[in-house]
């Protein structure tokens, strides 16, 4: 049953006390605390840019045993010399009632839920029952499959526990496909949970998003550009030996670059700017749309070629009247629903057909085989 969405008690970003900065702001730290040289180090790099949360890892969910699974509590201490030496607050990833029992004896300023703890409800209740009386900032990623419920069923989950510094992270979602991406960006369910719960601060995690420091920057501006407020972004001082994730962090020195060369920041601080940021918005979500359509518009046409292998060992014709017309005649009526014109929708799925036949013709005729 899908439950009427229901507001969020939500403390607006402005009031966790700790993003100072205008847009974006930034969470940054290495993937895993290694070791305290490596933390303390990394630390004083992005305190030198302006960055003021620090994130690292203590405990790692990895995908195989026997990889570098976290250093454990005596990490928790090397964040504490982070906060006292360099004056930042620290974050880390809780995927137990025992992790945030850790956590709070350590005073860690904020807690992250990790993808993969988000597809499971007991353990999130389990964590939110562990953080009841609390007043520290959680922030919830996206769970590993594309499940909009489920996320919003983590954050209904903390909210109830009475946690009101509530935020989520974009990293993207797991796919089989191939794709640039170490994830499937789903930018359209991002945006659905944006206008589902637009009072929720919003942050993008490019790093594990894309899964290379190359596409750090894309990810980084079109997050911006949709309009969310922060980004979580990995960091470590000698990325090359990093013992997980090593491919997807920027030293603090590229983070700087990032941040204060490259990376544009819509103001809105004008009628006129207030215009370019609207309409700069408008248009990065659909670019999205238009995206999604391509994306569809491929997946038709390779299912169509599929088709075409399959008429050509049957011994079928092409064209099958009967059949396109029904399609026509249900496209037309479930358009009518959406508001789109007849005129358009027949032009668009004729073009659509035109495409689908010309390319099963290829395969009938030999010209091309099923890819
Ligand atoms: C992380 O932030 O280090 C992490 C494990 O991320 P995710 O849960 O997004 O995979
Ligand atoms: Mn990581």
């Amino acid at each position: 049953m899908i439950m009427a969405d229901k507001k969020l008690d939500i403390v607006p970003l402005s009031g966790w006390g700790m993003f100072t900065d205008p847009r974006p702001s930034v969470v940054a730290g290495p993937c895993s605390a290694e070791s305290e040289e490596q933390v303390m180090e990394t630390a004083k790099g992005l305190k030198e840019l302006g960055i003021n949360v620090f994130r690292a890892g203590i405990w790692k969910p990895r995908t195989h045993p026997g990889c570098f699974e976290g250093i454990g509590v005596p990490g928790l201490k090397w964040l504490q010399r982070v906060q006292k030496e360099y004056g930042l607050k620290v974050a880390t990833e809780v995927a137990s009632e025992k992790h945030v029992a850790e956590c709070l004896k350590h005073g860690v300023d904020m807690v992250w839920i990790g993808a993969r703890t988000t597809a499971n409800p007991f353990l999130v209740q389990e964590i939110a029952d562990a953080l009841k009386g609390t007043d520290i900032p959680v922030l919830v990623k996206n769970p590993v499959n594309p499940d909009l419920e489920l996320w919003i069923g983590a954050l209904e989950r903390l909210s109830r526990a009475g946690i009101r510094k509530l935020g989520v992270i974009h990293r993207g979602f797991s796919t089989f496909d191939k794709i640039k991406y170490r994830n499937d960006p789903h930018w359209d369910i991002a945006l659905e949970m944006r206008s589902r719960y637009p009072e929720l601060p919003f942050f993008t995690d490019p790093s594990h998003l894309g899964g290379s420091r190359d596409y750090i920057l894309e990810i980084s501006q079109r997050s911006l550009d949709l309009g969310f407020e922060g980004l979580m972004v990995e960091s470590h001082c000698n990325p090359q030996v990093a013992l997980s994730d090593s491919k997807q962090q920027l030293t603090p020195e590229q983070l700087k670059d990032l941040l204060h060369n490259q990376i544009v920041v819509r103001e809105s601080d004008s009628d006129s700017k207030e215009w370019r940021e609207n309409i700069d918005q408008l248009r990065a979500k659909i670019d999205v749309i238009d995206e999604s359509i391509i994306y569809s518009l491929g997946s038709r046409l390779k299912i169509s070629r599929q088709i075409g292998e399959y008429k050509k060992n049957n011994n079928v014709a092409i064209v099958q009247a009967a059949r396109w017309d029904a399609l026509m005649a249900k496209a037309i009526a479930i358009g009518n629903e959406y508001g789109l014109p007849e005129k358009f929708l027949t032009d668009v799925f004729n073009a659509i057909h035109e495409a689908s036949v010309e390319a099963q013709n290829e395969i009938i005729s030999g010209k091309s085989s099923e890819q």
